[in-house]
């Protein structure tokens, strides 16, 4: 059983991580951007309370992502552990979090930061826009998002590191070796590979 998290500004590279990550530890990854984006193109009634929020770059609001995370992990394959992308991003998630975990008598194995230069995430987001035209990756809805993450949630690494979960990775570099430098570093700390055949 191993729950994880994935935190770090936007264009560091969390999604793409979360797939391999689950993949590996044969886990669910639960992203509350995708969970939030297919709620906006299926037009249900959280996308159209989301999309606002998601188009200008600011966090949705706490109660409608603490709602749908609830009902999230109350599902039965997260029994066995998950990995959160994107979730906590704000004092009052983690709260939540912590709330849901004490309930269930378990608590996080580690939250991964990936730490990334700002500049090389605006260069990163640029060349998403091209590539996949998210509507929150015009260059102006960027910057806000990075200012929305130093001001929301750059304070949860503190929070973090101070229970002794933490685990910084440098997510500069190919994909395969940030991967690499993450399962090196979960290894250390005793969390192991779902199946060692794959890597
Ligand atoms: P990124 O981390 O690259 O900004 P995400 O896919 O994680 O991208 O999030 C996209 C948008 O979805 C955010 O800008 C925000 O509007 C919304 N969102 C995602 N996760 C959360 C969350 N935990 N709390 C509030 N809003 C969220």
């Amino acid at each position: 059983m191993t729950r994880l998290l994935l935190i770090g500004p936007p264009g560091a590279g969390k999604g793409t991580q979360a797939v391999r990550l689950a993949e590996n530890y044969g886990l669910p990854a639960i992203s509350t951007g995708d969970i939030f984006r297919s709620n906006v193109k299926n037009e249900t009634e959280l996308g159209a309370k989301a999309k606002a929020y998601m188009d200008a770059g600011d966090n949705v609001p706490d109660s409608l992502t603490n709602a749908l995370i609830r009902d999230r992990l109350a599902e039965r394959d997260c029994e066995s552990g998950f990995l959160l992308d994107g979730y906590p991003r704000t004092t009052d998630q983690v709260r939540e979090l912590d709330e849901f975990l004490a309930g269930h008598g378990t608590a996080l194995d580690a939250v991964i930061e990936l730490v990334a230069d700002p500049d090389v995430v605006v260069e990163r987001l640029r060349k998403r826009a091209g590539d996949q035209g998210r509507s929150d990756d015009d260059e102006a809805v960027v910057r806000h998002r990075l200012e929305v993450y130093a001001s929301q949630t750059a304070p949860l690494v503190d929070v973090y590191g101070g229970r002794g979960v933490l685990v910084k990775i440098d997510a500069l570099g190919a994909i395969d070796v940030v991967t690499a430098r993450i399962t090196d570093a979960l290894a250390e700390r005793g969390i192991a590979l779902a199946d060692r055949s794959r890597l």
